[in-house]
C-alpha cells in the first residue's frame, strides 16, 4: 500500500469539545494539522494512534491533549505504514519473532543481573536493617530446632570448655565484635558430626566430634575465628535474604509464590543458615587469618582442621572442590588462598 499524505477528518485542539473540519499531513516525519480552507499547519506530536475497532473511527493522539479523528480506517493504517516511522517500526518488531526472543533473552539477562548483583545489595541492607531482638529470636528458635533435630548434649568436660571458652573470649575481644553478643554453645553433634556452626544472633556452637577432630587448640581457634567472622558480616542474614528473594523471584516467574516461599523460609531457617556462599567463606577465612594472626596463633591451622574434617567424611581433600558442608570452597584452593593472605599481611607489617 501506498502512503496517502493526507488525512481528512476531524481535529479536536487541545481537548476543545468542539472539532475543526481538517487534514493531517506528514511532512517527512513531521506531522501537521490543517484547518479546512486555510493554509494555516499546526504543527503536532504523535503520542499513539488508537487500536482498530469495526468501522468506529480512529483516534489519533497528539501530546497537549490534541486529537486528530478520521472514518477511514484503509487511509490511517497506510498513512502510518512507513517504512521509517517509529511507530510503525515497533508494530512490526512486535509481530516479529526475533523480536519476542530478543525481548525474552534481555528479560532473563535482567532477573539473573538482579539476581547476581541487586539482590545482594538488597539483602545486605536489609541485614544491616534487621533489628537485634528479630536476630535473637531467630537464634533462639533455631537452637532449639537444631536442639531438637541434630544436637544432644556435649560431653565435654567442664574445665575443657572452660578453656575453649577462653580461647573463644581472646577471639572475640581482637574481632571487636560485641553486638550481637557472641556466646560459645557444646553440643554432641549427631549426624552433622565435626562441624561449627554460627547463627545471625551471635550463637557459635562447637560439636564434640570437632573438638576431638583437633590435634591442638589453634585449629580449633582459626574456626571459631571464622564463625566469629560469619557472625560479624552476617552471613546468614544475607543468605536468608537471598534465599528469600530468590523464591520470590521463581515465584513470580512461575506465577506462584506463596508455597515456594514457606519452604524456602521453613529449609533456611534449618539448613541454608549453615551453607554459604563462597564469597562469604572467603571473607570468613580472611577473618580467621587476621584475628589469629593478631592472637599469635597459627592461621593455617584450622585448614589442618578441615582437611581432618573431610577425610572422616571419606572426602580426599586434595580433589574436594564441593568442600566442608558442601558450599565451602575446596580445600585445596582454601589453603593456598589462606597462606597468600599471610603473606600479604606479612608483607603489610
Ligand atoms: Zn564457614
Amino acid at each position: 500500500m501506498s502512503r496517502p499524505d493526507i488525512l481528512k477528518g476531524r481535529f479536536y485542539n487541545d481537548g476543545a469539545s468542539e472539532f475543526l473540519e481538517a487534514e493531517l499531513h506528514h511532512i517527512g516525519e513531521a506531522l501537521y494539522v490543517v484547518e479546512k480552507g486555510t493554509d494555516q499547519k499546526i504543527h503536532v506530536q504523535l503520542e499513539s494512534v488508537a487500536d482498530r475497532l469495526g468501522n468506529v473511527p480512529r483516534k489519533i493522539y497528539f501530546t497537549g491533549d490534541s486529537v486528530f479523528e478520521c472514518v477511514d480506517n484503509e487511509a490511517v493504517d497506510g498513512f502510518f505504514k512507513s517504512e521509517t516511522h517509529f511507530f510503525s517500526r515497533l508494530t512490526k518488531a512486535e509481530g516479529s519473532w526475533k523480536f519476542v526472543i530478543l525481548a525474552t533473552i534481555a528479560t532473563f539477562v535482567c532477573l539473573i543481573g538482579l539476581y547476581r548483583y541487586g539482590l545482594p545489595v538488597v539483602a545486605q541492607v536489609a541485614a544491616n536493617a534487621t533489628p537485634a531482638a528479630v536476630v535473637q529470636t531467630m537464634d533462639a528458635s533455631t537452637r532449639e530446632t537444631v536442639d531438637k533435630l541434630l544436637f544432644s548434649e556435649s560431653s565435654l568436660s567442664d574445665e575443657r570448655k572452660a578453656e575453649l571458652r577462653q580461647i573463644f573470649d581472646e577471639l572475640v575481644e581482637i574481632s571487636g565484635q560485641t553486638n550481637p553478643p557472641m556466646t560459645l554453645n557444646f553440643r554432641d553433634g549427631g549426624r552433622l558430626g565435626a562441624n561449627a556452626i554460627a547463627l545471625p544472633g551471635g550463637t557459635i556452637i562447637l560439636t564434640d566430634q570437632l573438638e576431638a577432630l583437633a590435634d591442638n587448640d589453634d585449629e580449633l581457634a582459626g574456626v571459631l575465628a571464622h564463625e566469629i567472622g560469619h557472625v560479624e558480616r552476617k552471613h546468614s542474614l544475607r543468605q536468608l535474604y537471598r534465599a528469600l528473594g530468590m523464591a520470590f523471584m521463581i515465584g513470580v516467574i512461575g506465577g506462584d509464590s506463596g508455597q515456594v516461599v514457606e519452604d524456602v523460609v521453613a529449609n533456611a531457617a534449618l539448613l541454608d543458615t549453615f551453607s554459604y556462599s563462597r564469597a562469604f567463606e572467603t571473607e570468613s577465612d580472611i577473618h580467621s587469618v587476621e584475628v589469629m594472626m593478631k592472637a599469635g596463633r597459627d592461621p593455617l591451622a584450622f585448614v589442618d582442621l578441615l582437611d581432618k574434617i573431610l577425610k572422616a567424611r571419606n572426602i580426599n581433600p586434595e580433589k574436594d572442590d564441593t568442600g566442608w558442608l558442601s558450599s565451602h570452597p575446596g580445600n585445596k584452593d582454601r589453603r593456598e588462598s589462606v597462606k597468600a593472605h599471610i603473606e600479604q599481611i606479612k608483607a603489610a607489617q
